[in-house]
């Protein structure tokens, strides 16, 4: 079945059509700067090279209709008519307590939907108007949605509670949610395919390192804890966010630099992580790994302490599970950095890993960079959330 998968932003609209049984991408593309001057559709056929058309997108409405005209056009798309198209799968950020796993798409889901909206405004009112957008033009096509935030909820009160005054919890929902799972989810899935045991037997630690960086520990097929909390600035120092820090320097940085909680918030968010720590030279390990081979002060700084954070979940979540079977590298820079994941390797030797150097020298496939006898296997996995997505969905149908 072909399922159409949508990964709606407030002002772009990412799209791609996978035949789900196989898994292969007939089509996929993008509506930037919707509502905006200059908006644009992209589109990809196959493997083919990207065409881009400039369009008058107004609205999330026009972005669906010139995603179904790109995958219906009789010279460059996909398929002949919409009537190939057997379901939608709407990436949603943030599905709170109430969704514990992809659903599909009624009014109550809705419903349900916007009464998560206050735990992430900036997401999930654009990821509705993506689901609304596709109800309104694509009539009785099945849909679904798919929670940034499901695959974490399998995490006990012990992980998910923060140290604060439990009627926060009670009044407000505010514990920790962890996001990135459609991605974890999968990572950690091949991972046990991998390694040819039961998904349910394996403690598995995935590091998804990207722009956004999350780490998550799954312990007999359940998520038990992960690095996000009630916000995605938890955990790991990522490309521009802080990641863990003392809550008492909000108000220092206040005081000091006469802002208010809403700005320095924008600077956790914005100008921290590696961005930050290298007094702003760049977030992304393409330039850092430059400046690291060029012993550029502001690089080795950043890099030191991304790596090293990466190495403390390790440790915290080997323990939290009483041990590990495997840790996988995955997203932008746990795919693509070699060095950070040789950095990160080098300290665990505790648990008898070994790092095969050609190994992780290879690119864009699933592979094993641990050596034949670490007692903890090391994998690099492509992550592929648009496929989870499509392939959440088609269960929901069967
Ligand atoms: P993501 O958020 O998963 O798309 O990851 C984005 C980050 O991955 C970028 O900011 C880079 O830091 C890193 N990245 C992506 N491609 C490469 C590459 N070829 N080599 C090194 N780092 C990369």
């Amino acid at each position: 079945m072909n399922i159409l998968v949508i990964n709606c932003g407030s002002s772009s609209l990412k799209f791609q059509l996978i035949e789900s049984e196989t898994g292969n991408v007939l089509g996929k593309g993008l509506c930037d700067r919707i509502g905006i001057d200059g908006s644009f559709i992209s589109f990809v056929k196959g493997e083919g090279e990207k065409q881009k058309k400039e369009a008058v997108i107004k609205d999330h409405s026009d972005a669906i209709k010139l995603v179904i005209e790109a995958l219906t056009d009789p010279a460059n798309g996909v398929i002949s008519s919409l009537k190939e198209i057997g379901a939608v799968g709407h990436r949603v950020v943030h599905g709170g307590e109430k969704f514990k796993a992809a659903t599909l798409v009624d009014d109550e889901v809705i419903k349900a939907i916007e009464e998560c909206n206050e735990l992430a405004p900036l997401h999930n009112p654009a990821n509705l108007i993506g689901v609304k957008a596709c109800r309104e033009l694509m009539g009785d096509v099945p849909m679904s949605v798919v929670f940034d935030t499901a695959f974490h909820q399998t995490m006990p009160e012990e992980a998910y509670l923060y140290g604060i005054p439990y009627e926060y919890y009670k009044k407000y929902k505010i514990r920790r949610y962890g996001f990135h799972g459609t991605s974890h989810d999968y990572v950690s899935h091949v991972c046990a395919e991998m390694m040819e045991r039961k998904y349910e037997d394996l403690k598995i630690i995935v590091c998804h390192l990207g722009n956004g960086a999350s780490v998550s520990a799954i312990d007999k097929g359940k998520c038990v804890d992960t690095s996000m909390g009630l916000t995605p600035l938890e955990g790991l120092i990522m490309g521009t966010r802080s990641g863990d820090l003392d809550p008492a320097i909000l108000e220092f940085i206040c005081n000091k630099e006469g802002l208010d909680i809403s700005q320095v918030l924008n600077i956790l968010n914005k100008k921290s992580g590696v961005f930050g720590l290298s007094e702003g030279f760049s977030s992304d390990f393409r330039d850092l790994e430059d400046g690291y081979n060029k012993n550029e002060e502001n690089s080795i700084r950043a890099v030191n302490a991304f790596c090293y954070r990466v190495v403390k979940y390790i440790g915290a979540y080997v323990a939290a599970m009483n041990g590990v079977d495997a840790i996988c590298f995955t997203a932008g820079i746990g795919e693509n950095t070699a060095f950070v994941r040789e950095k990160i390797v080098a300290h665990l030797g505790y648990l008898g890993v070994g790092l095969n150097a050609e190994a992780n020298k290879e690119r864009g496939k699933n592979i094993l960079i641990s050596t034949d006898d670490s007692k903890v296997k090391v994998f690099v996995i492509p992550t592929n959330e648009e496929l989870e997505i499509a392939k959440q969905t088609l269960k929901l149908l069967k």
